[in-house]
């Protein structure tokens, strides 16, 4: 009798946990709607280019290399001509000290020295360099001092360099689109409300490569690829030449479900765990790539399945791009 009534007690507490996690949400989504419709944008009046742009991933988690460390998490050493710019740091969720990206950048021959930009996509924890980061609104390259030169860094809500890190430049707030260099920019804030994460705001980055269009490069794409085609539409009067990064599409299909589409599919959707990302979702992401006419595609592991990454290569065919550790894409 008592265990049938700590039951039915559980039961009514789970219950309305729901209503309200739901309620919550519904509003949520609202407020994100709101606001991405009355982002003003206008757009980009220059026309400078880049006659060349290489993406090499840092982090990723599948690697082309024994040597290079893998990370559910995401940081791509992007080249635009003779400049250089990081996107994102990573997760390092053993707190260590070198961090995969430390060690990947030893082992590819890259150093801090060399950079001119930093750029956070958002402020997740498997883009910032940790859990402790995510809680305390900071960024780590890794978890004990590194020294770096000062070097501008671009994030879409207020970040603090950690106390590893000090020297990092004072954070450009980038909520609208702005042009952080000569072709290139980020396309401004692009809001969600996710079911565990609750509202985040996420940027891409967007090249203008001379004579062939527009190159995205996304951290965990959670703005949807729809809105951020959308957005890059209103930018520029260019076609979309390339779609590069995290597209969030961790579809648990049969002989794809590992431990990271899991979590991925709970804490990092919009939808509730019992109504997940579907097939549906999958398939209106490459309708909407391919209506925007996109030359060149690559799915990050780090987020999707490899059930929806093998969608993407049959819908693609010859124009899709493998993202692993060390793999340099030129373009
Ligand atoms: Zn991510
Ligand atoms: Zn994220």
């Amino acid at each position: 009798m008592i265990l049938l009534s700590i039951l039915i007690f559980l039961i009514v507490v789970l219950f309305i946990f729901l209503i309200i996690k739901t309620n919550e949400v519904n509003k949520g989504r609202i407020i994100a709607i709101e606001n991405y419709e009355n982002t003003s944008v206008e757009k980009f009046e220059d026309e400078q280019s880049v006659k060349k742009i290489s993406i090499l991933p840092l982090i990723e988690s599948e690697t082309i290399d024994d040597n290079l460390e893998t990370e559910n998490g995401v940081s791509y050493l992007i080249s635009a001509d003779d400049k250089q710019i990081i996107l994102d740091f990573g997760f390092n969720r053993a707190k260590k000290h070198p961090s995969a990206l430390l060690h990947n950048m030893e082992v590819l021959g890259k150093s801090f020295d060399n950079i001119d930009h930093i750029v956070f996509s958002h402020a997740h924890l498997d883009h910032l360099g940790g859990m402790h980061e995510q809680k305390t609104k900071t960024f780590s390259i890794s978890q004990s001092n590194v020294e770096t030169p000062k070097i501008p860094v671009y994030a879409p809500v207020k970040l603090q360099p950690s106390e590893f890190n000090p020297q990092l430049d004072t954070v450009h707030i980038t909520k609208n689109p702005v042009s952080i260099m000569s072709g290139v920019y980020t396309i401004g804030n692009i809001p969600r409300y996710l079911f565990i994460m609750g509202y985040i705001e996420e940027q891409a980055l967007a090249l203008r490569l001379e004579g062939k269009g527009i190159v995205l490069i996304l951290g965990c794409g959670h703005q949807t690829i729809q809105r951020v085609i959308e957005r890059t539409k209103q930018l520029f009067d260019e076609n979309i030449y390339a779609v590069f990064g995290g597209l969030h599409l961790p579809v648990l299909k049969k002989g794809h479900i590992g431990l990271l589409p899991i979590i991925q599919w709970v804490v990092g959707s919009d939808h509730a765990p019992w109504n997940g990302l579907s097939e549906k979702d999958v398939f209106e992401a490459i309708e909407s790539i391919k209506a925007a006419n996109v030359q060149l595609v690559g799915l990050s592991p780090h987020d999707s399945s490899g059930w929806s990454i093998n969608e993407f290569r049959k819908a693609f065919g010859d124009k899709y791009v493998e993202i692993k550790t060390g793999k340099e894409i030129v373009l």
